[in-house]
This record gives C-alpha cells, sequence and structure tokens, in this order.
C-alpha cells in the first residue's frame, strides 16, 4: 500500500507483513487512535463497539465494548515487532486453551472473511501494524495492599501457565530479549543511563550476575510466557487470579527464570518480601515442585530482574521523554528491593530460598562427613544408637540397589531389606510428594488410599484374614496383635522361638528372646527351640514341633497361651528354613491350647520368600494374625495388622485403637505404589531365581574354603551363610568388614552373630549376584592381616 493513509484500510491488506527495522525496545508505539481502532475492529472484524485505549508500553492497545455488552481488546503491535513473534504468541494462547481450558487466558478472534487471527493494517503514518482482538477476562490489576493470598495465587498461576506450556514450541521463541534475567550483561552499557549516585551499586550487581547464563544453562527450561508480573494478571478483590494476559514477551527460557520474573514483580509491592516470596513459593510448588540446582539460583534471578527492570527503564526513559511515567513506574519498587538484597551475600540469599523451597536439607545432607560423627556422638550417643562398622560409612543417596557415599564411593547393598523394590524409587518418591502436596491427614476421614490399600492387601491374604489395622512400625503391629490375643483368649502366655525378634515396646520386647539378658526371661514368655537343622540337610518335623511347643506350654503354667509368634524367616536365629510339618505343629499345637497364632511377616513378607507375597503361606498355614512392616513402604514408616473381624471385634468390646498417622494418605500412597511396582516386576519370581543362584554361587566358594564357610541358607532372595571363627578368619563380622571394603554391604545374625546376613532389595538380578560373589570371593582369599591365604 502507498500514499498516506487517513483511516484504516477496509478488506485485507495484500501487501508485505510489517518488516521489523528497529529494536522493538526503541520503536515508538503505533501512532493511531481510538476512532481508527473503533474503524478498524468494524471494518476487518465486523464489530462494531465503542472504543476507549489501554495503557501499553510498545504496542497501542484499546478497550472495545459492544452495545450487547460484549468486551474485548483490540491489540496493534508495534511496527518492530517481528510478524513471527506474533503467530507465536498467538500459538502460545491457543496452545494453552487446549492444554489447560481452565487457565483464564484470552481467546482470540478470528477474521471472518479468512479465519486470520492476526491481520495487518496500516496507521495513518504508514507504518504496517499486526492487529489482533482477544476477549477481555474479569477481574482487574491487583489493588493495594495485596490480599492476603495474592502472592500463593501468583505463585500457582505462574507454574500451571508454565506447565500448560511445556509442550509448546515455536521456532521465534530463540529469540534473545533483555528482559531475560539470565541476560542481564547485555543491559551493561545501559549503567551511564542512571543516576551517578546509582552507577556504582548496580555495577556491582552485575558483575555479581556474571555467572548467570552458566548457573542456568542446563536448568529445566521451554517456551515461557515469561512476564507473569502484576500488569499482566488480573485479580478478584480477594487477590484470586481470574486473568493471565499479554503473551508479548513469550520465549524460550529457564522455567525458573520465568518464576524470578513473576516473582520480582511482586516483591517490588509485597509488604514483607520474605513472606511474600515464601508464600509464592509454596503456591508454585503446589504445581510444579522445582528441582534443588533451580531453588539455588532464584534469589540472584530475582535480582537480575530488579537490576534489568532499573536499566531499561533508565535507557527508555531517554528515549521516550513523552512516556517516563509508564516507563519507569516500577523504578521505585525495584530500588527499594534493591537497596534490601544489598546486603545479602549471594550464598545468603540462595540459601534462604532454598530453605522455602524445601531443597536445603538435600544440600545440607550432602556435605562432607567431618565432625559429622562427633555431632551424632554428642546429641544421639551411646548404645542406643550404633552404626555399622568400625569405620561407619555416611550414605547421601541411593539408587536401586546401590548406595552412595559422601566421598562419592559406590556400595552394593545387600543387606537393606526395606527398600524392596530399590533405593529412592521415583514412583514411590513421586506418589509421596504428589499425595503430600494434595492432603495429608489421619484416617479418620473418608479417603480412598487407606481404604484401597486394605483391599489389596486383604485380596492376597487367605479367606478370614479380613481386616486391617495399619500403624507406624512393626512393633506396633505386633504390640496390638498381642493385646488383641489376651483380649480374645483370656490368657496371658506368649510363645516365641529362641532367639527371636518382634520389636521395641514392652511386650513386643518380651517376646524378643535375642535381646534377653543371658539366663533371664519374662514369666509370661515361653520359647521353642528354633527349626535348626537336626543334621545336613534335615529340618525338624512335626512330631519335634510338638515336643518342643508341649514344654512351652508347660512352662506358661496358670497363664495360659494367648498367642505364639514366629518370624516366617526366622531371620534372628540364622535364617532358618523350617520343614512344612513343624510350622503346621507349631499352629495346630496352639490352637490346641486355647491360643492365636501371629505370622510376623515384617522381614519375611513382600515377596522376600519367592513364590508367595507371604512366607507362611509357603507352608500351607492359617494364622489367626499376619504383621507388615519393613518393606511396606520402601522405607516409609507404615505397618499393618491383618485379622478376622471377630477377633478384632472381641478387642474392641472393652478397649479402643487409633494412631494418629496410621494409615495417612502419604504413607498409603506409597505402600500401594510398592505393591504397584513389586506385581509389575514379578519381584517374587525374580526373588527365587535371583536367590537360587545367590546360594548356589556361595556354596562354590564355600565348597573352596571350607575351613570359612558352612551352611549357605535361605528361601527366595535371602541368604544366610555359616561364617567359621578360626584361626585365621575373625567370623563373620570380620567379613562383613571386609565385603564393605570390597564395595559390598551386608551384615550379620545368629546367636553370635556368626551368620553374614544377605538379604539385599528385590531388585537384584544376575548381575548383582556376579558383583557380590566376586566381592565375597576376594574376601575369603584375605587374611585378617591382608595377607592372601594359601
Ligand atoms: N518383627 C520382625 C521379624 C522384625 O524383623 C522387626 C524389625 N527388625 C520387627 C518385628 C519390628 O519392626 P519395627 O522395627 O518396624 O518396629
Amino acid at each position: 500500500m502507498t500514499g498516506p493513509q487517513t483511516g484504516p484500510q477496509t478488506g485485507p491488506v495484500t501487501g508485505p507483513a510489517p518488516q521489523p527495522s528497529a529494536t522493538i525496545l526503541v520503536e515508538p508505539a503505533p501512532a493511531v487512535d481510538e476512532d481508527w481502532a473503533r474503524d478498524a475492529l468494524l471494518a476487518e472484524f465486523g464489530i462494531e463497539a465503542t472504543v476507549s485505549p489501554l495503557v501499553s508500553e510498545r504496542d497501542r492497545n484499546f478497550l472495545a465494548r459492544t452495545a450487547d455488552g460484549d468486551a474485548f481488546v483490540v491489540k496493534v503491535s508495534n511496527s518492530a515487532e517481528d510478524p513471527d513473534v506474533v503467530t507465536m504468541e498467538n500459538d502460545a494462547m491457543q496452545h494453552v486453551a487446549t492444554t489447560a481450558p481452565d487457565l483464564p487466558v484470552p481467546r482470540l478472534l478470528a477474521r471472518p472473511s479468512d479465519q486470520a487471527t492476526a491481520v495487518v493494517v496500516e496507521a495513518p503514518d504508514e507504518r504496517r501494524h499486526l492487529m489482533r482482538v482477544v476477549t477481555v477476562l474479569p477481574g482487574a490489576s491487583v489493588a493495594h495492599p495485596l490480599p492476603a493470598r495474592f502472592a500463593a495465587e501468583l505463585g500457582a498461576s505462574c507454574a500451571r501457565l508454565a506447565n500448560a506450556l511445556r509442550g509448546f514450541f515455536h521456532p521465534a521463541a530463540g529469540r534473545k530479549i533483555e528482559w531475560d534475567p539470565r541476560r542481564i550483561a547485555m543491559l551493561r552499557p545501559h549503567v551511564s543511563a542512571l543516576h551517578p549516585e546509582r552507577r556504582q551499586q548496580i555495577t556491582r550487581f552485575l558483575d555479581r550476575l556474571d555467572g548467570l547464563p552458566g548457573l542456568t544453562e542446563s536448568l529445566p527450561g521451554w517456551p515461557l510466557h515469561a512476564d507473569v508480573t502484576l500488569s499482566n494478571v488480573l485479580a478478584s478483590p480477594d487477590g484470586t487470579v481470574t486473568g493471565l494476559i499479554d503473551f508479548g514477551d513469550l520465549h524460550h527460557t529457564a522455567r525458573v527464570c520465568d518464576l524470578a520474573i513473576a516473582l520480582a514483580s511482586l516483591l517490588r509491592e509485597a509488604e514483607d518480601p520474605w513472606t511474600a516470596s515464601a508464600e509464592f513459593l509454596t503456591g508454585y510448588q503446589r504445581h510444579a515442585p522445582l528441582e534443588p540446582a533451580e531453588a539455588k539460583v532464584i534469589g540472584e534471578l530475582v535480582l537480575a530482574r530488579l537490576v534489568a527492570t532499573v536499566l531499561i527503564s533508565a535507557w527508555r526513559s531517554d528515549l521516550h521523554t513523552d512516556n517516563v511515567a509508564y516507563v519507569s513506574e516500577n523504578d521505585e519498587g525495584s530500588w527499594r528491593m534493591l537497596d534490601r538484597l544489598t546486603g545479602i551475600s549471594p550464598e545468603d540469599l540462595s540459601l534462604r530460598f532454598q530453605r522455602m523451597c524445601g531443597t536445603s536439607r538435600v544440600a545440607a545432607a550432602q556435605r562432607s562427613s567431618s565432625g559429622l560423627l562427633e555431632r551424632r556422638r554428642s546429641r544421639l550417643g551411646g548404645r542406643l544408637s550404633p552404626l555399622f562398622y568400625r569405620e561407619p560409612l555416611h550414605v547421601v543417596r541411593g539408587d536401586g540397589p546401590w548406595l552412595t557415599t559422601a566421598d562419592g564411593r559406590r556400595y552394593l547393598d545387600a543387606y537393606n531389606n526395606v527398600p524392596v523394590v530399590g533405593h529412592a524409587h521415583p514412583a514411590v518418591a513421586q506418589a509421596m510428594a504428589r499425595q503430600m502436596a494434595t492432603l495429608n491427614v489421619h484416617s479418620r476421614y473418608l479417603h480412598e488410599n487407606v481404604v484401597e490399600l486394605a483391599e489389596r492387601i486383604v485380596a492376597t491374604m487367605p479367606p478370614g484374614l479380613d481386616t486391617c489395622v495399619f500403624v507406624n512400625s512393626g512393633s506396633e503391629a505386633n504390640d496390638l496383635a498381642w493385646r488383641m490375643a489376651t483380649e480374645y483368649t483370656g490368657h496371658r502366655g506368649a510363645i516365641v522361638s529362641d532367639w527371636a525378634y518382634h520389636g521395641v515396646t514392652e511386650p513386643t520386647a518380651a517376646m524378643s528372646s535375642n535381646t534377653w539378658p543371658e539366663g533371664h526371661r519374662p514369666d509370661h514368655v515361653a520359647t521353642f527351640a528354633s527349626p535348626y537343622a537336626l543334621a545336613e540337610g534335615t529340618a525338624p518335623g512335626a512330631a519335634e514341633a510338638a515336643a518342643r511347643m508341649a514344654v512351652a506350654v508347660e512352662d506358661l503354667g496358670h497363664r495360659g497361651l494367648a498367642m505364639t509368634a514366629i518370624d516366617s524367616m526366622f531371620v534372628s536365629p540364622g535364617v532358618l528354613e523350617p520343614s512344612d510339618d513343624f510350622v503346621a505343629e507349631l499352629v495346630a499345637h496352639t490352637r490346641r491350647a486355647g491360643g492365636l497364632f501371629l505370622a510376623d511377616e515384617v522381614q519375611a513378607g513382600y515377596g522376600r520368600g519367592g513364590t508367595n507375597l507371604w512366607r507362611f503361606a509357603d507352608f500351607g498355614v492359617l494364622p489367626d494374625f499376619v504383621t507388615l512392616g519393613k518393606p511396606m513402604g520402601n522405607g516409609h514408616p507404615i505397618a499393618a495388622l491383618v485379622t478376622r473381624r471377630e477377633i478384632a471385634d472381641r478387642f474392641t468390646q472393652v478397649d479402643e485403637y487409633f494412631s494418629t498417622f496410621g494409615g495417612n494418605p502419604v504413607s498409603c500412597a506409597a505402600a500401594l505404589t510398592v505393591l504397584d511396582i513389586i506385581e509389575e516386576g514379578r519381584l517374587p519370581a525374580r526373588a527365587t531365581e535371583v536367590g537360587a543362584h545367590l546360594r548356589r554361587g556361595v556354596e562354590t566358594l564355600a565348597d573352596r574354603h571350607p575351613d570359612l564357610v558352612g551352611e549357605v541358607r535361605g528361601h527366595g532372595l535371602i541368604a544366610g551363610i555359616d561364617v567359621r571363627d578360626t584361626e585365621h578368619s575373625r567370623g563373620a563380622a570380620w567379613l562383613a568388614e571386609r565385603m564393605r571394603e570390597n564395595g559390598v554391604l551386608v551384615s550379620t545374625t545368629g546367636r553370635g552373630d556368626g551368620v553374614l546376613k544377605v538379604r539385599p532389595p528385590l531388585v537384584w538380578d544376575l548381575g548383582h549376584v556376579a558383583v557380590f560373589l566376586e566381592a565375597l570371593d576376594r574376601a575369603l582369599n584375605r587374611g585378617p592381616e591382608g595377607a592372601a591365604y594359601p
């Protein structure tokens, strides 16, 4: 189009789109007024409306109202605006409308003639512009003082908009803009435009911020709105965000830059910046948890954005003398905040934000080990807090069957059964984090998780075991079983195996025969001899069980038998494998004596035994109580008692029971995810295969070292290895130390700790077995002083 234009064009402009000729921050805004806008709206979009101007920095925006009461914003872009960028903005708005339809972003109107959402128009001064029409959102600019909930709302909106844009791409998003806090170095030439008194302060900040591009390079990023500021957010009077407008700064940047832009804008206006920051970040992380590396740089990026604000304002005030008030409207708040940040070191600022985000613990947990042992001794200390190994391990990270220490060494975990699906399993961590960010309360309200967990556990049990009670530890589960048993039977005596372990509460400690002082047993507890092999390969049968139980019942005398408890794997006495007959007779004998039977699956359960999820099922018995714990939450404390309703009902006639944390939604989310992973990974079947391979390998080594290694026992993925204490070897504890030196973690069990206990996460495969056997081979080939055996 040539020649001067006095009004808007009618009909589509067929000539070229506007060509960016100068940088967008320098080119004056379009020279159009409301009459022009009114005519253009009618000509291009067929909308008749009254039009009034809105404030804008580099574009011209107008509010249009039709006689029907509809309202639109007419946006006339700066002629220096790249048409690709306008297309990108439109595409992004439409992307958000699809991916997050409930986010309040404006909807674009299409020109009736060709469905274009951006049309070329010419202004009276002959410059060409793109014009768009968008819907008006409810609400207004947030008022002062900021409403109480606004900070959290802003954080949440910023995160939700970032989430909604995650899959969005446009080639123009790669543009570099001066407002991106990472690009603060681009603005250094404008320090001279500042008041002389301010130059030194800003130069010091710029020096400090030099490293930002490097610090943010590898952080998560994608095309982001990058301007979720108080100018572009509409809110209701109570602070609820009702509109997110102006996608004009959209570009590819780090997510944390997008966050810092919003936060800097909030801090300019907030009464107390630290409270506002904490609320903003809480709102943000409800929708998008931040990575520790992101939390670390928030403070510096906020600072960078504030510096950018005052520098761009100084530079543009020189250029646009007619629009100084608008260009510099954020100066006052920015300077106030910059002055507050002046005295805070980068390290302190970073730590403050890490704390608010809840990521500072990650950094603390990874600090060096020096001093940690002393601090622990002084505040935990003594025999109440024993540590493994002569030189304790400072572990900082877990990953499947591997543990990493502070010095960076990786160890194969052959000991820990609690992380049954592997250390730090991401699915468990995510399930818990999501639930924790949604809701966590006790179990006195209806909640799906606890019900589903109970249903799934009961479905794995034999008929009759129909009722679950959720608690926080194996001890509590056994303790409750004991209370129910005494109530139900009216008896007061317990029978356990010798060298058993069942917990730490008074009743369960009494049932833990491996903790009794030599020669002492509580009056109300009797023991039977554990099913040690009678001779190589022969486990005691029903007759032995009957004889042993008869003596034990006799020992209880007038108290009578309330409950017999076994650890279904007899781990504490050295990992024993009872015959089916032996266990069946323990149960039958218990019933004949009027008692109830507890299968303690706290160690044995969750597929470790292979074949079945619960080891007692292998023996074909039906217990009255089953207790679960340890692996149940893969490291998160959750445990359960499963029993018959009739027993539970009898108990509640005289007593009540409520555990504050038992069965809370987060613990149950962990436990449900553990069950999912065990089922999907068919971990019990894998335990059978990998465990058999492990024991065969150890037996081969035992054959080569008959002076050091004796019997190898176990079922599924567990091995109890008898280690001889000879003049060459110092027994199982010595071997465990050597294994640690070789990068494998094991422990000991059995009377006198003479048994090496190998009880890894169930995610071991044959490769892990090979690593273990190699380390054991090396350990066995080493003399006590490091000399090789002949
Ligand atoms: N029963 C058995 C068989 C156990 O192995 C343990 C823990 N080692 C417990 C009960 C007690 O569980 P918690 O430590 O969770 O109280």
